[in-house]
Order: structure tokens, then sequence, then C-alpha cells
């Protein structure tokens, strides 16, 4: 790291008015245990555990997993890490288990595949709670939740696993506490359901990758209309007020780990609506610390009652863009 770089990264997250943003990590690599930066982020956002599944040869049994989350447990420990369960399908496959759909990104994803699977989503859970024996910064977070019945699901999968090795730790003597527990808002559906979903879990994170290609319906892969995947579309920046509104409302925490809150203009305009926990690659928290730390987010907000007011994403962008180059 060059000393310009370490600046950044050691400078409190804060904006120029005082607001403090939680720098949160998007994970998922063995590297991830082997860098500095877990020093100068919060915790972990988003822990995409279907990577290490991706680079192995079969389902990696109960012990490996443990090891694995173990390692990243550790090397947070006592900042909070948010492992999401397992999801594969859409455009990530395990080469052990090929998926063959028309449809991919409306198929078999996610936490569909985990709740048709329980043996698999089981093995991950147990192994999950064991790897958070006497370190106890575990989250449990879902993907792809469409509905009540995936998280009511989910959760009885959850209590049998937790029932489990929590009497094992107990026997032992060793600490566990139960997880949090948390959703993805990615799936639109996800959106005029929130009263529902802030009664069974602790704390929602939005997928604005999904959610944007869900809510406009366009590939977030497909190059041809890559101009339309647009996160900063009007009707994406109403879905992420909503969610927030609600979120203050139902008194459910709310993080946001999709691509937007690593990019200048997203993390911005985030910050303008009251979103003060971001999660993004660590090669972003710098860059992303250097913008929170030059802008205020009162001057923020006046400018978001605007943004409501234009007709594209270009304009949301050209708006926020101008901004920032007035502060340096
Ligand atoms: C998202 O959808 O925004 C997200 C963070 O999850 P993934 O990119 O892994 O689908
Ligand atoms: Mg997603």
């Amino acid at each position: 790291l060059d000393s310009i770089m370490l600046d950044c990264l050691e400078a409190p997250a804060v904006t120029r008015d005082g607001i403090k943003i939680e720098m949160l990590l998007n994970a998922g690599l063995s590297a991830d245990t082997e860098i500095a930066i877990n020093e100068f982020a919060d915790g972990v956002g988003l822990y995409r555990t279907e990577v290490p599944f991706m680079l192995t040869e079969s389902f990696p049994t109960e012990q490996e997993q443990t090891e694995r989350y173990r390692g990243i447990l550790q090397t947070y420990a006592a900042k909070p890490v948010t492992m999401r369960t397992l999801d594969v399908g859409g455009d990530k496959q395990l080469p052990y288990f090929p998926i063959i759909e028309e449809n991919p990104f409306l198929g078999w994803r996610g936490i569909r595949l985990t709740l048709d699977h329980p043996e698999i989503f089981l093995v991950q859970i147990k192994a999950m709670l064991r790897a958070s024996i006497g370190l106890n910064n575990l989250q449990i977070m879902l993907p792809m939740i469409s509905g009540v019945t995936e998280v009511d699901d989910s959760i009885r999968l959850i209590n049998q696993a937790w029932n489990e090795i929590s009497e094992q730790a107990a026997a032992q003597g060793e600490n566990l506490r139960k997880p949090k527990l948390g959703v993805m808002l990615e799936v639109p559906s996800a959106l005029y359901i929130l009263p529902q979903l802030a009664k069974r879990v602790d704390f929602w994170s939005v997928g604005s990758n999904d959610l944007t290609q869900y809510l406009l319906a366009v590939d977030r892969n497909n190059p041809r209309v890559a101009d339309i995947f647009d996160s900063f579309h009007p009707a994406v920046l109403q879905a992420l007020q909503h969610i927030i509104a609600q979120a203050k409302q139902h008194k459910v925490s709310v993080s946001l780990c999709g691509e937007l809150a690593g990019d200048p203009l997203g993390a911005v305009i985030l910050m303008a609506m009251g979103y003060t926990k971001l999660s993004m690659n660590t090669y972003n928290i710098a860059r992303i610390k250097f913008v929170i730390r030059h802008v205020s987010v009162k001057e923020l907000q006046a400018l978001l009652g605007q943004a409501y007011e234009l007709d594209s994403g270009k304009a949301v962008r050209a708006l926020f863009a101008q901004y920032l180059e007035a502060q340096g």
C-alpha cells in the first residue's frame, strides 16, 4: 500500500457534517483472509460462500466448510461477518452440480435451490455455526428471497442446525451465541412484503445488482443491454428510498452490498437517502472513504430532491458528479 492510499484507509469514514458511515467488505476469496484491509473495515457485509464452492471438485464437506468459515471469522474477529448461504444458479455454476435451464436468472437460484436440498443447506449452516464457536461474530443472510414462506422454511432449518450445534457446544462448555439473521433485498416482490420480513429477521441487505436486473428486466451480464442496466434509473432510486424508509419505520438494520455502494456516485446517493452501512469490494474502500470525507449529507439531501424529478439515470449521475467535482 502506498502512503496516500494508507492515509485514505486509516482516516475515519465520517462526512464533513459528522455522519459516520460503516464500511463493510464484500468477500469470498481465500485471499480475503490474507490481506491487511480488514483493519480498515468495520466488518464483512457480504461473504459470498458460493465462491469456495466453485473452487472445489465436489461439494465441500462440513469439516472443509467449517475450516474455511473459521478463517474468515478469525480474520475479522470482534467485527460482524455476514455469511450468505449458497447462491448458485443464474450465472454461477458449480462444475459438479450442473443446472440446465431456459431462464437461469428466473430459475433455480439461491435459496430456491438450497430449500429443495435441505441437506446442502443444513451442512452449510452447521459449518457456519461451528466456525463461530468462541468468536460469535457470525451473521447469516439468505439470498434471493421472494416471499415469506422461504424465510419461514429457512428459519426452521436454521433452528434445527442451531439445536444440534448449540447443544454440542454447551456440552463441551463452549460459548456459542445465536447469530443474527438477515435477508437480501434483491427480488422486487420482497419490497412489497417488508413489514412481514421485518418481523422475521434482524437485518436487510440490498443487492442492487439483482434488484436492478429484476426491476428493469435487464440481464446484468448481457453487453447488448448493458446501457439499460442502470442502478441510477429513477425506478431503482424509488425502490432504494422505499427500503430505507421501511427500515427506519420497522427499526430494521439495513445495508447495501451491490456494486452501487462501491461506486462514488452510488455511495453519495445512498448517503443522501440515509443509508449508513455500505458493503463493497476491497479495492473500493480507499476511494469511497475519500469521497465520504469530502461530502456533506445535508448538501446531498438537497440534491436528492432534485434527482427524483429527473427522467434518467444519466441525468441523476450528472447531477451528483457535478457536486463531487465541486468538492475536489
Ligand atoms: C447483488 O445482487 O447485488 C449482490 C450483492 O449479490 P450477487 O452480486 O452475488 O448476486
Ligand atoms: Mg444477488
